[in-house]
């Protein structure tokens, strides 16, 4: 049995006096039992949320990271820094920093390993576009980006962290997958780690991102291989996340 995750993914949103009202909010939330739960904040934002969150369940994860353990590297952010903050861990391969940012999988893959060498998780973020999806490669894609992970670090350090599915079309677009197609790529994900590690891959949660909302989030969490959520825009209501957290638990 699978303990659901809910994570909160802010993106570059929020100010401090936005952030308290959201994290007050959270702290006080009664509807996380049986789910485990995270919001990955914005740099700036790592002390006020992780110190708002301090004696709560609710953990605090970094957007990105950088694979390097210190040095010249402008505008990154490392694992110490992070764990000097009490942080988790991070998403890894979010499909705006590899779109944006140019993150490859071989840098993901190593944003991986910088985490897991300092014993903290790493949600893996794999997803394709509508292009692709269109071409029929939907599979390819996700299982390439899961691979690069796998083949360099083996299926139970993945099984540890989260494992997340956002397709780049249903993100911040309105466009949920339906929760049959959503299934569909989660099952198949789960065979790739499967081929590995039967029991990693029983183990591992595989969340599904990508305008997940209070509506539509029981019909997802109803499949099989869906365990919970990586919220974007709907993270940032805490009446409309802690309704999707409640669904999953
Ligand atoms: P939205 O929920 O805003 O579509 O974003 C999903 C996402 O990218 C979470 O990481």
């Amino acid at each position: 049995m699978r303990q659901p995750w809910v994570g909160g993914n802010w993106k570059m949103n929020g100010l401090r006096e936005s952030n308290a009202a959201l994290l007050g909010a959270l702290k006080g939330a009664e509807q996380l039992a049986g789910v485990d739960v995270a919001i990955a904040v914005p740099a700036p934002y790592w002390q006020q949320a992780s110190e708002a969150m301090n004696d709560c369940a609710i953990n605090v994860m970094a957007q990105t990271i950088s694979p390097h353990a210190s040095g010249a590297y402008t505008g990154d952010c490392s694992v110490a820094m992070m764990q000097d903050f009490k942080l988790s861990g991070a998403l890894v391969g979010h499909s705006e920093r590899r779109q944006g940012a140019g993150e490859s999988d071989a840098l993901v893959a190593a944003q991986f390993a910088a985490l897991r060498g300092a014993g903290l998780s790493a949600v893996l973020c794999v997803g394709e576009t509508l292009a692709e999806r269109e071409a029929g490669e939907t599979l390819a894609v996700v299982s390439r980006q899961l691979v690069a992970v796998l083949e360099q670090y083996g299926a139970e350090a993945l099984a540890t962290g989260v494992l997340a599915y956002e397709p780049v079309w249903a993100i911040g677009t309105g466009l949920t997958a339906t929760p049959e197609q959503a299934q569909a790529v989660h099952a198949s994900l789960r065979a790739v780690v499967a081929a590995f590690d039967i029991n990693a891959a029983n183990a591992l949660r595989i969340v599904y991102g990508g305008s997940v909302k209070a509506d539509n989030a029981a019909g997802l969490f109803s499949m099989p291989d869906i365990d919970g959520a990586l919220v974007g825009g709907a993270s940032l209501s805490a009446s409309e996340f802690l309704a999707i957290c409640q669904a999953a638990g």
